[in-house]
């Protein structure tokens, strides 16, 4: 793809089950939260990476009380994965029961997937190895 990358696409493609992040077109640097510039070389030029979608788990929180359009699903895991290329995405984490956290180990593998949430909603999500 060689359109420049925008939120709504980004979102769009989560939607439709097809992940990509942003890459920074000056130094490479691949960001999977969309973001005006580059924290590495501040460059604003970006263009969409394809990402292999394994990563390694570095923190979760579990929402009990969550956003009105969310409640339905909690309690729910959010996690923040690093992935294999080197940058963070905060996400759903499935396959563990939310409420027994202790459960859960840090640095885990985990690869992503996509969750619909009773909302109608694409989430996503990543589950252990
Ligand atoms: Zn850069």
């Amino acid at each position: 793809m060689s359109e420049k990358p925008t939120i709504e696409q980004y979102k769009q493609n989560i939607e439709e089950g097809d992940f990509q992040a942003y890459k920074c077109v000056g130094c490479g640097t691949i960001k999977a939260i969309p973001t005006g510039s580059c924290y590495s070389c501040g460059g604003n030029e970006m263009e969409w990476a394809r990402v292999s979608g394994k990563g390694n788990l570095v923190s979760f929180t579990v929402i009990h009380v969550a956003p009105e359009e969310f409640q339905d699903e909690a309690p729910y895991i959010v996690a923040i994965v690093e992935l294999e290329e080197g940058t963070r995405v905060s996400a759903r984490l499935v396959g563990f029961d939310p409420l027994k956290p202790e459960e859960i180990k840090l640095s885990i593998p985990l690869r992503l997937e996509y969750e619909k949430g009773s909302s109608g909603r694409t989430y996503l999500s990543f589950r252990p190895v």
